[in-house]
């Protein structure tokens, strides 16, 4: 019997980015006694590598801009698959959550005359991203911890103690959201009841229980071999979520930002903000051809400019002119460089040139473009103010995450556990616009952060964690130290399933190639289910990264499958064998369900995939679209109602 401390919280929140602190700063506000656990350092999480800017229709730039402007560029950027709700609350909600920031202590650049500033964006009709130099996710993560620090001094004063109603777990993983079952017994009534947690210093298990769990976890990137993410994105939430009996909507589609760094070897796929682009940076290839021009899809083509001088002056005169293609969604100017690149047109290195240094003066470019400024210059010895970088596609975001109610951020069919930020699925539909995540992250992290509180008040007896229950958690946690001979190495698990998802179901893929992936995934679950770690528990990278395992197999058998079901384009998800975006496709979402109960073998599939339709866009929702441009996106019988 595992002997684990216990404590007692009304939320805990997992995972300490934009989407978790908001969540917790909610929870807390709303008189719940509140933990929040991250996997890193507290400040580390991916929110604070954020460069470019956080997306808000405030209108300051361009008193053009509106909610409604906004709403409409986030459906066109996700090819009108989002869940449409969330994009309305998101659009609505985005400026008072920004605002809410400044009056937290947040310092963005202001226009002239003092404003907030707003920068171009790809996918944005108007100047919209507020920001912060390019480090405007290290402003966002300084803001919210500033507030809840204060918030803890509060309890200070009140209770004597900083952590009585809010307490930060830093360094700890969760393995497990446990549930017990109410009354009823059956199945469909568990509900949620703690997690089950180490301290990674230590390897210590304990257990938080609280009637009401937020996943803010972010993404997944970690299991493709070129990433712009970190080490924690191994996609925990996803996993734990569904572990916990709740789907995930559409893992197909997974974002390539078109600008990672592509030399040299040690920092490949480290991102290259999309500010570049939005402040005048272009895109050539070899032959210094500005590229972009030849790639603008027909459901584009009104918006963007048909030559560079048109696409130059608008940085100007917005208003008189089109914008430049290099500002395409991501998902079109990623293919576009993959397809120059295929063509033999690419740079040195493997990807093609961004060259903002004969587009600024040097001092400009290190104003509004320091932290790319200072990483070509220490880790590529290339200055950007006078020669242009290399850069290729990278993987970055997964729009696909946990099923959610727009309203509350509640998962399906798991009472008590909600999802916000990366984790969640449903807002940007097949392709993110880029500065929609850090709202996204404010505008939901809120939401379930309140709704979590207010399940947590509603519960009337606290769910008890079983013992049991414990037990297993701890079993399957302890199991690599366990492993017989012929242990496998979890590092080298780890490379090939980065290599398998990157070569088969990376940017483009073909029918083909994803089979061949889902037959090695089920190959490597076996070697996986014997992966074993040496020495102890104390900071164990190697068993940390064999739990981290477990996760990534499970969320990129997701991918993969609902990558083989989907026969079309569209978004972050490219097939060359359906290279088209089919019409029939767009009221299909594609859930992804753990197979029950799970099987033992672990050759065998973990994962079922169900179709389901897609909630009726709301028909004033619908009017904000010229009809013409809704016939090139709504399926025939959606046209028809
Ligand atoms: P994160 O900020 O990643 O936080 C996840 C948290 O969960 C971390 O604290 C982690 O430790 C914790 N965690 C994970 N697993 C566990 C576990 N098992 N147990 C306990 N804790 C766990 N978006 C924009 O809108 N604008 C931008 O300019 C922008 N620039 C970006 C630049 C880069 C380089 C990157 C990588 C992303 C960028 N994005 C941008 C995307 C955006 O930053 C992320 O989508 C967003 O920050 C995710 O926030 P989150 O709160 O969901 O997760």
């Amino acid at each position: 019997m595992a002997q684990v401390e216990r404590q007692q919280w009304d939320v805990v929140v997992v995972g300490a980015g934009g989407a978790g602190l908001r969540a917790a700063i909610e929870a807390r506000e709303r008189g719940a006694r509140t933990a929040v656990i991250c996997k890193s350092l507290f400040g580390k999480a991916h929110t604070v590598m954020a460069e470019g800017g956080i997306a808000a229709s405030m209108g300051n730039v361009n008193e053009g801009d509106n909610w409604q402007v906004h709403f409409r560029d986030t459906m066109r950027g996700g090819k009108f698959l989002n869940q449409w709700r969330m994009a309305e609350l998101h659009a609505k909600e985005a400026p008072d959550r920004v605002w809410e920031l400044e009056t937290w202590g947040a310092l963005f650049d202001r226009t002239p005359d003092g404003r907030i500033s707003q920068r171009n964006f790809g996918g944005h009709e108007y100047p919209r991203l507020a920001h912060v130099g390019d480090r405007t996710g290290l402003e966002l993560i300084r803001t919210l911890q500033q507030k809840i620090v204060q918030l803890q001094q509060e309890d200070f004063k009140e209770y004597g103690d900083y952590e009585a109603r809010l307490k930060v777990f830093q360094e700890c993983t969760v393995t497990r959201v446990l549930k017990t079952e109410s009354h009823g017994g059956s199945a469909a009534e568990q509900r949620v009841s703690g997690t089950f947690c180490y301290e990674r210093e230590s390897g210590r298990f304990f257990v938080l229980e609280a009637p009401a769990v937020v996943l803010a976890t972010g993404g997944i990137g970690k299991s493709f071999k070129t990433t712009s993410n970190s080490w924690e994105y191994t996609g925990d939430g996803h996993a734990l979520a569904l572990l916990a009996g709740a789907p995930l909507l559409n893992m197909e589609f997974v974002q390539f930002h078109p600008t990672g760094m592509v030399w040299p070897p040690s920092v490949k796929g480290i991102l290259v903000t999309e500010s570049v682009r939005g402040d005048g940076g272009v895109l050539r290839n070899s032959e210094g051809k500005r590229f972009m021009f030849d790639y603008v899809p027909d459901v584009f083509k009104e918006k963007y400019a048909e030559s560079e001088a048109e696409g130059d002056r608008w940085y100007e005169d917005p208003d008189h002119n089109r914008r430049p293609p290099e500002l395409l969604p991501r998902d079109e100017v990623a293919r576009a460089i993959n397809s120059e690149v295929k063509a033999g047109r690419g740079s040195p290195h493997g990807g093609v040139f961004l060259d903002v240094s004969t587009r600024m003066p040097a001092e400009r470019i290190k104003r509004r473009l320091p932290s790319m400024y200072h990483q070509f210059k220490e880790l590529a010895d290339v200055d950007i103010t006078a020669e242009p970088m290399e850069v290729g596609p990278t993987c970055h975001y997964v729009m696909g995450g946990i099923a959610v109610d727009s309203e509350s951020a509640a998962t399906v069919g798991v009472p008590g556990l909600f999802a916000a930020g990366e984790v969640a699925g449903g807002m940007h539909g097949s392709n993110r616009l880029g500065g929609n995540s850090l709202s996204d992250l404010l505008v939901f992290g809120r939401r379930a952060g309140l709704h979590a509180a207010e399940h947590a008040a509603a519960t009337g007896e606290r769910p008890a964690v079983s013992q049991a229950e414990v037990d297993a958690a701890a079993t399957e946690a302890l199991a690599p130290f366990h492993a017989v001979e012929g242990a496998e190495n979890p590092y080298t698990l780890h490379q090939e399933l980065q290599t398998i998802m990157n070569d088969l179901v990376g940017i483009i893929r073909r029918e083909g190639e994803m089979a061949e992936a889902l037959e090695k995934l089920a190959a490597l679950r076996v070697r996986a289910s014997r992966a074993g770690v040496e020495g102890h528990r104390q900071f164990n990278p190697g068993w940390h990264l064999a739990l981290d395992l477990r996760n990534m197999l499970l969320v990129s058998e997701c991918v993969a499958r609902a990558a083989l079901e989907r026969t079309e384009s569209r978004g972050g998800h490219t097939r060359e064998d359906c290279p088209s975006m089919e019409r029939s496709w767009r009221p299909v979402n594609l859930l992804c369900r753990p197979v029950d109960p799970p099987p033992a073998d672990p050759a065998a599939d973990r994962i079922a995939l169900v179709r389901t339709r897609t909630d009726p866009i709301r028909p004033d929702l619908l009017a904000l679209f010229e009809k013409e441009e809704l016939v090139k996106y709504l399926a025939e019988e959606e046209l028809f109602e």
